[in-house]
């Protein structure tokens, strides 16, 4: 980035939104996976100064890396060409939050739990909730199609998207969808850009759909002998007609590294856990988490207990929301993997992930969405000890292989970044590997957005 051009982005932003002090490129260099190294960081608050920035970048040929909250876990915004990091966290008005047409438009700066509780004052329900929610953007969640627990019910931030505006590489503003429900119009641009990390425009605007708040909900935690056990129960659940809104699983290896950090109680001598919730009107969810509790109780669960207030299911989840930050802080190095596969193939990928992992002399804990099969080995890592790493991606494409070949998926909503581009083509042939490089070209002919990922 030449100093003629950062004149030129200051005159645009003003010198507080356009910054180049070590410090400030150090604080913007990382996620939570990855570190690169950005020569400026720009901060529009409007569309037209993202078309002002990607007017000049497109005609530098310059990089630009979009940033949402920072918090991938597969360097989705880790800047690895240089070039400029572009901040969206100062677009965050919820501009309407309609009750009438069951809608939010927002700008991509907005913190998804900002979201989340905007539109619960109201009534109103925006299901998709990463883990993350405190410190992910809602443009970042769309970038990265983000998931979480509720999503076995509510499917993912693909399923609640109604248009965007984008801006594109050229700095041209697109606008996708419309504020209507149904809408076949053309090709699906809204999808194209959802989950495509940065790498086809910058989102500038979100229309979301949202769906009336559920009146109430049970978290329901039970204990099981086996991974099978834990995996019966989850098809047994969901055979009986039952749609929990999350079926969160941990399996014993996490229980106990958990508990040796915590003390927090957790069965270790459970070979697995899951946490199940139901939501809906209260008469429904009484049933629903008494037949639940029933089918523990006959089919041979170690322990159940039932939470019926806010307080009761908060300490529930305990052992799973603190779980992995305990683990964050005992791990030299913490890599979570998102492998996906078919619900039935989930206590084989549990017992291929311990197989692979003792093979490769590292440590490994599982947890996972298990209704919808997204599982999360996590990797507790020292990279100082010899030759750890070179182990881990040997025992990655391993795992990769595996998902793949039970017709899973590298990612169910982590994404690709720089974590898993070179494992792509296990799973993307040449001829789909094509079509996105031809999609890529006709949207981003420099090649200048967030450049060294997917394609
Ligand atoms: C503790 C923890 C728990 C997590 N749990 C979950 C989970 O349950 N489910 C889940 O799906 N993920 C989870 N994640 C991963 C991460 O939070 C998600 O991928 C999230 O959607 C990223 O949002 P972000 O705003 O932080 O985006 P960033 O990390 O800043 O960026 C992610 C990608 O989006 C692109 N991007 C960001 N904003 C824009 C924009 N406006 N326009 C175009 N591209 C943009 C970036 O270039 C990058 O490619 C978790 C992460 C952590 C640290």
């Amino acid at each position: 980035v030449k100093k003629s051009l950062v004149r030129e982005f200051r005159k645009i932003l003003g010198a507080q939104r356009c910054l180049d002090a070590p410090e400030d490129l150090y604080a913007y260099s990382h996620d939570c996976y990855a570190r690169g190294k950005p020569e400026l960081v720009l901060i529009p608050r409007t569309t037209q100064e993202v078309s002002a920035i990607l007017r000049i970048a497109h005609r530098e040929g310059v990089p630009v890396t979009p940033r949402g909250g920072g918090s991938s876990l597969c360097g989705a915004t880790t800047p690895i060409r240089g070039g400029i990091v572009l901040a969206t966290n100062q677009m965050d008005k919820i501009l309407e939050v309609s009750q009438e047409d069951r809608l939010a438009v927002v700008e991509p700066g907005v913190v998804t739990l900002r979201l989340h509780q905007a539109v619960e004052a109201v009534g109103l329900f925006y299901p998709p909730d990463p883990a993350s929610y405190a410190m992910s953007l809602i443009g970042g969640n769309v970038a990265t199609n983000a998931g979480g627990p509720r999503c076995l019910k509510y499917g993912v931030t693909r399923d609640y998207l109604l248009g965007l505006e984008v801006v594109l590489a050229d700095g041209e503003v697109l606008q996708t969808g419309s504020r209507a429900v149904k809408d076949v119009t053309g090709y699906d641009l809204t999808r194209l850009f959802c989950g495509s990390e940065g790498t086809l425009g910058v989102i500038t605007r979100i229309t979301v759909r949202l769906i009336p708040k559920p009146e109430t909900k049970r978290t329901i935690l039970t204990s099981l002998r086996t991974v099978e056990e834990a995996s019966q129960m989850v098809s047994r659940i969901i055979g009986a007609g039952i749609l929990p809104t999350t079926l969160e699983f941990m399996d014993q290896a996490y229980l106990q590294t958990v508990e040796e950090l915590m003390h927090l109680g957790l069965p270790v001598e459970a070979g697995a856990m899951l946490l199940i919730e139901v939501d809906g009107f209260e008469e429904a969810v009484e049933r629903q988490a008494g037949i639940v509790e029933r089918f523990c109780k006959e089919h041979g669960a170690l322990d159940v207990a039932v939470a019926r207030t806010p307080q009761e299911s908060d300490q529930l989840w305990k052992g799973r929301r603190m779980g992995t930050v305990a683990l964050m802080r005992a791990a030299k190095l913490m890599i979570s993997h998102d492998a996906t596969v078919p619900a039935s193939s989930i206590p084989e990928l549990v017992a291929h992930t311990h197989e692979v992992a003792l093979q490769a002399d590292l440590k490994v804990v599982i947890i996972g969405h298990a209704g919808d099969g997204n599982m999360h080995p996590i990797f507790l890592l020292d990279p100082s000890r010899q030759g750890e790493m070179e182990r881990f991606d040997k025992a990655s494409r391993e795992l990769f292989r595996f998902t793949v070949e039970k017709g899973g998926t590298l990612s169910g909503e982590h994404g690709i970044g720089l974590e898993k581009n070179p494992y792509l083509h296990l799973q993307v042939n040449e001829i789909g590997m094509r079509t996105m490089r031809a999609i890529k070209k006709a949207l981003d002919p420099k090649g200048i957005l967030n450049p060294g990922k997917f394609v």
